[in-house]
């Protein structure tokens, strides 16, 4: 009865890539490795690692009227996601600036562009999708008014899904509205603040659970992630691969158990997959080109 297993609602930016032996210094210049583009913004790379998995997935988000909203798009089809929602103008293309030294040290300056008006009222005119999908996923890379307006959209029987990255307090509704909120330590500190206690993340899941989400989900890298609920905090390891590129593992790792929660999996048997998901997309270099099929991660 629903059309879409997942409506991701967020940014997309073109990443502009050069490599550099010594990342510039304040005045200086610094001369650097050919440019690479690749397709990011954490929307876009939720949608496309879904849809690669074989969820029935579409992407609300705006792009610019430009060469790189063109290269979004054509990587969104690509996966075989649903762009109906996927808005052109209004103002450039959201891009990443990356500079990356031979340790693999970047400094990354982001420009929104077209992400930032991405409105409520957009939102609102995108109704019928949200009707459609089983599951609705957002970010913080879209003005925080646009997430809220998702949140009031939810069909009645749809299930809501946060990244809060990056990181900022989040209004009352949005965090009762989450099913779970899935975020990282950093990203757990920043939203607690003066309410962090000690430095375990269990009780800061159980700290945030308090605040109104329906269950947390606290992803560790490595380590795996602990999932809370009224029923307790669990732990689920990760699987342990020889990591390359780590860029995109959060946003493979939350589409993956948004999909599977849509599906009817538990918590913990979503965060179980997810976390094979998460590990595939660490053994390849990049972001959307390192999610893996349905079969590599079956193969893993
Ligand atoms: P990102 O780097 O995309 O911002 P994140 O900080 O949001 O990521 P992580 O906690 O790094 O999220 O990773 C999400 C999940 O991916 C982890 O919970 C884990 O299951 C998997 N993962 C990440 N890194 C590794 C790794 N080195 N080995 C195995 N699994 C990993």
């Amino acid at each position: 009865m629903y059309d879409y297993d997942l409506l991701v609602v967020g940014s997309a930016n073109a990443d502009l890539v050069i490599g550099v032996e010594r990342r510039p210094a304040a005045g200086e210049t610094v001369l650097g490795s050919d440019l690479a583009v690749h397709p990011g913004g954490k929307g876009a790379n939720q949608a496309v690692a879904a849809a690669r998995l074989g969820a029935r997935t579409a992407l609300l988000a705006r792009v610019g009227d430009d060469a790189h909203g063109r290269l979004l798009l054509d990587s969104q089809r690509a996966a075989g996601v649903d762009t109906v929602g996927v808005l052109v103008g209004g103002a450039p293309t959201g891009v990443a600036l990356i500079t990356v030294d031979p340790s693999g040290d970047n400094s990354i300056v982001v420009s929104p562009g077209a992400n930032g008006k991405l409105t409520p009222e957009d939102v609102r005119a995108a109704g019928s999708l949200f009707h459609a999908s089983r599951v609705v996923s957002a970010q913080l890379e879209i003005p925080l008014e646009t997430v809220v307006e998702a949140v009031r959209s939810l069909g009645p029987d749809s299930r809501f899904v946060l990244n809060p990255s990056p990181p900022r307090p989040l209004p009352q509704e949005v965090l009762a509205a989450c099913d779970p909120l899935i975020l990282n330590e950093h990203e757990a500190k920043v939203i607690l603040g003066d309410a962090l206690v000690g430095d375990d993340p269990a009780d800061w899941a159980r700290i945030l659970l308090a605040r109104g989400p329906r269950s947390v989900v606290v992803t560790l890298g490595a380590e795996g992630s602990l999932v809370a609920s009224a029923e307790g905090v669990t732990r689920v390891p990760s699987v342990k691969v020889d990591a390359v590129d780590t860029t995109g593992a959060g946003d493979s790792f939350t589409a993956a158990l948004a999909w599977k929660l849509g599906a009817g999996a538990s918590l913990a048997e979503a965060a179980a997959y997810a976390a094979r998901v998460g590990a595939a997309a660490v053994t390849k270099q990049g972001a959307q080109e390192s999610f893996p099929t349905a079969e590599e991660v079956a193969a893993l």
